[in-house]
């Protein structure tokens, strides 16, 4: 099976080479904003006349010839991109790309043979930890130190400049990989919440780490304050800077979390079901607007972090419908207790077979049920 994975890199360019980037992507938001700026009043122009276009704009300005070109057509397909979300109503007119937001940009991988050697424009060598990056030439990297080399074949690179001034390097590989054959015998349903983050049928329960609510702690008050600065001023930027710096920290933090969760998980069980997690109780509550991105961020990553490890691991992995309420049914003797909307009851006692459930595994093993009823589904079609 093929996949495709990205390897995200700190990067550590030298002055020149900041330099370079940085003019890279000037050069890439002056063709996305002169192009957006040219199709307000040309709006029966496509991206195909946008591209044939491109050499005569080059020679208009010669500054552009100075950075790789695959760059400047990506910008004009980030453009089309943006017109056609547009048009779809999956989001609003585009906007002029600003100095002072997140950017960057995408370079391709072109392979070739020279005097019988092979050469690729892009390469990275973990022993040295250098990245070779088309006009940048080695640029100094660092993370993944578990590993000596990447295998598979490089796609492209993506080159990153984060508001707090910090450099990243995303590098897409397609890997050819053999799944192993396995034998599902065991299964597992997974209940996602706001105290706990992950809970199990086997009855395990991964709460928020201490770290994470600490930081959101701060991250609550950080934007309080900014709420009260005088917007575009000194502190205002600075606080600013301190609130995107967090958020990264927080991001990151979370991901290995729940990456070490969803590792448990997949090795210790062959059939996984969770919830296709959109709409959930816990988003209605608008007083938790702020507990929401953050859980809403969390749940997606976790998802994906589940659906991609079974995927290479040859587990099944299953999501149940969201509408189904997991929760308000004893998972003893099916009865459905709408009482249970309210989230404050956390344990209880059923009313029909006296069983004592507590809210989170009692719904993970609803959900194990609904994996299994698919499951069964599944091997009778066989
Ligand atoms: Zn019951």
């Amino acid at each position: 099976m093929e996949i495709y994975i990205a390897y995200k890199f700190r990067l550590y360019p030298t002055d020149d080479q900041k330099r370079l980037i940085n003019k890279t992507l000037g050069c890439k938001r002056f063709i996305y904003n002169y192009y957006l700026n040219y199709l307000k009043d040309n709006n029966s122009i496509n991206r195909f006349d946008l591209h044939k276009d491109l050499p005569k704009l080059k020679e208009e300005n010669e500054f552009l010839k100075e950075v790789d070109s695959t760059v400047l057509r990506s910008a004009v397909d980030d453009l089309s991109k943006a017109f056609n979300d547009y048009y779809d109503k999956r989001k609003g007119y585009p906007k002029f790309k600003s100095k002072f937001s997140k950017h960057s940009y995408r370079t391709s991988c072109v392979r070739g043979t020279y005097k019988e050697k092979e050469y690729s424009n892009i390469e990275v060598d973990l022993l040295t930890r250098n990245i070779k990056l088309p006009k940048l030439g080695k640029v100094k990297i660092r993370g993944y130190r578990n590993k000596d080399k990447i295998e598979g074949r490089i796609l492209n690179a993506t080159i990153t400049k984060e508001i707090t001034n910090k450099y990243y390097v995303s590098v897409v590989v397609v890997e050819d990989i053999l799944v192993d054959k396995v034998t599902h015998t065991t299964i597992v349903g997974i209940d996602l919440g706001i105290k706990d983050l992950v809970v199990t049928s086997d009855g395990i329960k991964y709460s928020n780490p201490k770290v994470i609510m600490k930081f959101e702690k701060r991250l609550k008050r950080l934007q309080r304050k900014l709420s009260r600065q005088v917007k575009g001023s000194k502190n205002y930027l600075k606080t600013k800077e301190k609130i995107a710096r967090l958020h990264a920290k927080i991001k990151n933090y979370r991901k290995h979390y729940l990456n070490n969760i969803a590792n448990e998980i997949v090795n210790d069980h062959d059939i996984i079901v969770t919830e296709d997690l959109l709409v959930k109780d816990m988003f209605k509550d608008k007083k938790k607007a702020f507990n929401k991105s953050l859980s809403d961020a969390c749940v997606s990553t976790f998802l994906s972090l589940m659906e991609w490890k079974c995927k290479i691991k040859g587990k099944i992995y299953y999501k149940i419908n969201t509408y189904y309420p997991s929760s308000q049914i004893c998972s003893h003797c099916g009865y459905k207790n709408s009482k249970l909307k309210d989230l404050s009851i956390r344990e209880y006692d059923c009313p029909v077979c006296g069983s004592h459930n507590d809210r989170d595994i009692n719904a993970s093993l609803n959900i194990l049920f609904e994996g299994l009823k698919l499951y069964y589904n599944l091997v009778s079609l066989v």
